[in-house]
């Protein structure tokens, strides 16, 4: 038996940071962000990250059916008896429904939805001054956590980037296409009473106590 958790919210809402901070603390806990996969399969220039790049690169979703086989393929790989924190997916209904039919058919349990709330202003601030690296996706940011050695992470020592996609313009569109395709599912989780809501404003460490409280309880 898998164990998921799904971290949701808008981008740039701090899920991916937050799902990073729990996973280096325990060892049984797997991040899998459908963003970075999609990221190193463009990065390694694969057929599949040709036929992505277009849409990640502008910031507009990438269709089901390619998101539904990169996940499919990466979330067979985890042992049995591990918790995975899907940071990213679902983003659309249609994800969604697929995730309840491969949760029944291969005895995932899916133990809640966190959902990030945060302010879009906040979000559009964050975006533009978030880095990240270009080799193991550590997050980075101009105001708050500025590596040691400048622009090198201070993990495996990678290009630290401003994203594409991290630009006020595609921010924007991209937190309208969260209203448009992502928020529904906060109703469809509600009513499987699986939401859980997260004041995702608040200071890093204070979202993560957050995190583990509801965690512990699940
Ligand atoms: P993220 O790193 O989660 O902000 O995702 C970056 C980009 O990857 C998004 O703007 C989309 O283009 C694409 N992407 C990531 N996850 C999904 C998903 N579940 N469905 C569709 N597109 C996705």
């Amino acid at each position: 038996m898998i164990s998921i958790w799904l971290f949701m919210g808008p981008p740039g809402c701090g899920k991916g940071t937050q799902a990073s901070l729990i996973k280096s603390q325990y060892t049984d806990i797997y991040h899998l962000s459908t963003g970075d996969l999609l990221r190193s399969e463009i990065k390694a220039n694969s057929v599949f990250g040709q036929r992505v790049k277009s849409f990640v690169e502008i910031g507009k979703l990438v269709p089901d059916e390619l998101v539904l086989d990169i996940f499919s393929r990466t979330v067979s790989n985890f042992p049995s008896g591990s918790s995975v924190i899907l940071d990213g997916f679902p983003r659309t209904l249609n994800q969604a429904e697929s995730l309840s039919l491969q949760c029944s058919t291969n005895s995932f349990n899916l133990a809640g939805a966190l959902w990030f709330n945060i302010s879009s202003k906040v979000i559009v601030q964050r975006a533009v001054s978030r880095r990240v690296c270009v080799d193991c996706g550590e997050i980075y940011n101009t105001e708050s956590k500025v590596p040691k050695i400048l622009w090198n992470c201070d993990k495996c020592g990678g290009k630290v980037l401003h994203r594409k996609d991290d630009t006020e313009e595609i921010v924007s569109d991209r937190l309208l296409t969260y209203s448009k395709d992502t928020e529904p599912l906060k109703k469809f989780y509600s009513h499987k009473d699986l939401l859980f809501e997260i004041d995702a404003q608040e200071d890093t460490l204070l979202v993560q106590a957050q995190i583990l409280r509801l965690l512990k309880k699940m």
